[in-house]
């Protein structure tokens, strides 16, 4: 195990980038949300249904790299959409009075 952190590239690299990059492509990939459909507010349910397709597409782009060897790339967009999208719950959470204030 300690092996395996040593020669880890994400060791080399301050732990802040990945936390400001994973940020950077889940604002952007809100800000696509925001102009495709605007705000939007919908019940819980609603969210959780929307989310779960999210899931889904991610788990799809991992099953197809996997074990069709197609291009990871997918895997990465769609787990930043899946981000976004509970990203925009909590929005809409602060904007309807779910609490978080
Ligand atoms: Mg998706």
């Amino acid at each position: 195990m300690t092996e395996q952190l040593k020669i880890n590239p994400c060791t080399k690299v301050d732990p802040l980038y990945f936390m400001f990059k994973a940020k950077e492509l889940i604002l952007k990939e809100r800000e696509r949300q925001n102009q495709k459909w605007g705000e939007q507010n919908h019940s819980p349910q609603d969210w959780m249904m929307i989310l779960q397709e999210e899931i889904g597409e991610f788990a799809r782009a991992e099953m197809e790299h996997r074990y069709r060897g197609a291009d990871p790339e997918p895997i990465m967009e769609e787990l930043v959409q899946v981000a976004a999208v509970a990203m925009q719950m909590v929005e809409c959470g602060l904007r309807n009075g779910w609490g978080g204030k």
